[in-house]
């Protein structure tokens, strides 16, 4: 696909994962973390990526990661469910820029919502949260797993 990029270290969940760039974590394991979206497009949005790094979208990481990344994405659906108490969950996840991806590095993101409240419409734009705030949500989601 024409745009989809080849994987750099750069990006900045690599960075997040090595250590090098602050994130507000939520839980990790040795195959993935997962971690507040600092746009969120609703309260409680989250984001889980895995660890190794290499895997730029769905179409070339590894089956075994995609196996417990998935069940990672779960955990935290399941506990974001139990702590936030939206009306529905929503899990996206996009392949190439022309598809809306903008961190090349593959991440799911996890996001609650709720009746009468409008997601904000695009992701990755906008103000960063208050990360008091996100810190918040983030030991309610951990406290829920
Ligand atoms: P994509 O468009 O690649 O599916 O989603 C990337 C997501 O990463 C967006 O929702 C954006 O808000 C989020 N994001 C971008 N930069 C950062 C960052 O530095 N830290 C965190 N936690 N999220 C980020």
């Amino acid at each position: 696909m024409t745009s989809i990029p080849a994987y750099s270290a750069d990006n900045i969940f690599a960075k997040i994962i090595r250590g090098e760039a602050p994130s507000v974590k939520i839980f990790e394991d040795e195959a993935a973390l997962a971690f507040m979206d600092i746009f969120p497009q609703t309260e409680g949005h989250a984001l889980v990526a895995p660890k190794r790094l290499g895997a730029v979208s769905l179409l070339d990481v590894r089956e075994d990661d995609l196996q417990t990344l998935i069940l990672a994405v779960q955990r935290l659906a399941r506990a974001t469910e139990k702590a936030l108490r939206p009306d529905g969950v929503r899990v996206m996840q996009f392949n190439g820029a022309e598809a809306g991806q903008t961190v090349f590095h593959l991440h799911f993101h996890v996001i609650p919502v709720w009746a009468g409240r409008p997601m904000r419409r695009a992701h990755g734009h906008g103000e960063p949260a208050d990360p008091a705030k996100l810190k918040e949500l983030a030991d309610r989601i951990a406290a829920a797993l």
